[in-house]
């Protein structure tokens, strides 16, 4: 503690001129030389957040892959074929202007594409890649986007969020991350869009073009319609990365199809080229996603196109326990919080693999199994001074998950 006679080493106040002064090794200093340094903090670090977005630290195709790797399981084409476009799509916004005289050659933007089924990481996908870069990134859900005019959110709405997401720094707004969930959704109802109007179909594809292809849009800065006295932020999302994800329900028969026609067409060799059936979304094609209802703009705007498997039981057991923020680990930690050493046995791991499966509610279904299984236990045990030791053994698991709600879920 500091004596009356001791003196603020950064502004020279004695001790009864302060409200506090705290004692440091070699000297001390006052309440207000630590206000007025941390002043000095947030505003270096908001010009060098600026600093560090012109120089964005580029990772190499494969460090990029690797630190996908410790956070999503699996899914390793779509991994490489992300770590691939994220690599070109920063190196292209970083390159330096061309010096005089040097041709110009542009590099198109290359948006994303991911076909696959619900809560196979599609979004995990891109927040992760958002992570490791410390761009600003948000999620725009495709299906509630109407064309201007109709109730709904206008396609510009996706660019508000990125810009809060971005603490309205607009410039690295501009090198954003922005995920279009449910892009399946706003495809072509009808073969023939002129019989009825269809503002959550076409309308909205070609609102959402321009913002793809990359354009100077006037932005609500609090989202909402846009209304004549609020003042707009304009955004170019010439640099930002768009990655779609969709679940594109029923694209298989469409593939499954395309493949038969090729077979015959071309005089398939089927010794040398076996078709698996199981997972028929490794085929797709662009071409797929227009015969969808993607109208061929967007197509073409999304250039990087790939695929998410199917998590199957392997898949999901190592997602419990691998990933660097699994659910395992994070209750753990939880736990541990206060002091309670939280450990599973291997069964009742296996256990709840086999109930998601069963109840059909794939990687997000598992952490609402283990908040079942642990619900109980997380509402005595922190009163409990004593306990410090939970195993969750199957015996346990079984009974909880059985009086749970969870269980009552089960689909047909
Ligand atoms: P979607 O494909 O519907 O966007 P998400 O990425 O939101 O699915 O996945 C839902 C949750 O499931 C994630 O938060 C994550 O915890 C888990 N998950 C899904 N797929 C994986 C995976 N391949 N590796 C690790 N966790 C996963």
């Amino acid at each position: 503690m500091a004596k009356e006679t001791d003196r603020c080493s950064f502004c020279g106040r004695i001790k009864a001129e302060t409200n506090v002064l705290i004692a440091g090794l070699e000297g001390h200093i006052c309440d207000l030389c630590v206000e007025q340094a941390q002043a000095i903090i947030r505003e270096e670090m908001s010009s060098s957040h600026e600093v560090r977005l012109g120089d964005i630290k580029l990772l190499k195709p494969a460090e990029i892959k690797k630190y996908l790797d410790q956070y999503v399981i699996g899914q390793e084409e779509a991994k490489r074929v992300l770590s691939v476009a994220v690599y070109n799509h920063y190196k292209r916004i970083t390159q330096p202007p061309s010096k005089e005289g040097e041709e110009e050659i542009e590099i198109e933007k290359s948006n994303i594409v991911i076909v696959g089924e619900t809560g196979t990481g599609k979004t995990l996908l891109a927040r992760t890649i958002a992570r490791m870069l410390h761009v600003p990134f948000c999620i725009a859900d495709a299906t509630v986007l109407t064309e201007a005019g109709y109730v709904g959110e206008d396609v510009e709405s996706i660019l508000s969020r990125l810009l809060q997401a971005a603490d309205y720094n607009v410039a690295a707004a501009e090198k954003g991350i922005i995920f279009i969930d449910e892009i399946d959704k706003i495809a072509r109802k009808s073969d023939n869009p002129s019989i009825t109007r269809d503002v959550s179909g076409e309308g909205v594809q070609q609102a959402l073009l321009k913002l793809l292809e990359g354009a100077d849009v006037n932005v609500p800065p609090q989202g909402g319609r846009k209304h004549p006295e609020q003042k707009m932020i304009q955004v170019n999302t010439h640099d930002i990365l768009f990655i779609a994800g969709g679940a594109f329900n029923a694209i298989d028969k469409i593939i499954g199809s395309r493949l038969q026609t090729n077979m015959i067409g071309y005089n398939f060799d089927k010794e040398k080229e076996q078709i698996d059936k199981e997972n028929i979304l490794q085929y797709i094609a662009p071409g797929d996603m227009k015969d969808f209802g993607l109208i061929p703009e967007i197509v073409g705007r999304l250039p990087v196109l790939s695929y998410l498997n199917p998590l199957d039981e392997e898949a999901l057991r190592r997602i419990l326990t691998e990933p660097k923020n699994s659910l395992i680990k994070q209750f753990t930690k939880l736990f541990a919080m206060d002091k309670i050493n939280l450990s599973f046995d291997e069964e009742a791991l296996n256990y709840m693999v086999e109930k998601s499966i069963e109840y059909k509610l794939g990687a997000r279904g598992l952490r609402s199994i283990l908040e079942a299984i642990l619900t109980d236990a997380m509402f005595d045990l922190p009163s409990n001074g004593d306990t410090s030791d939970l195993r969750v053994t199957l015996e346990y698991a079984q009974s909880k998950f059985k009086k749970s709600n969870v269980a009552r879920l089960k689909v047909a």
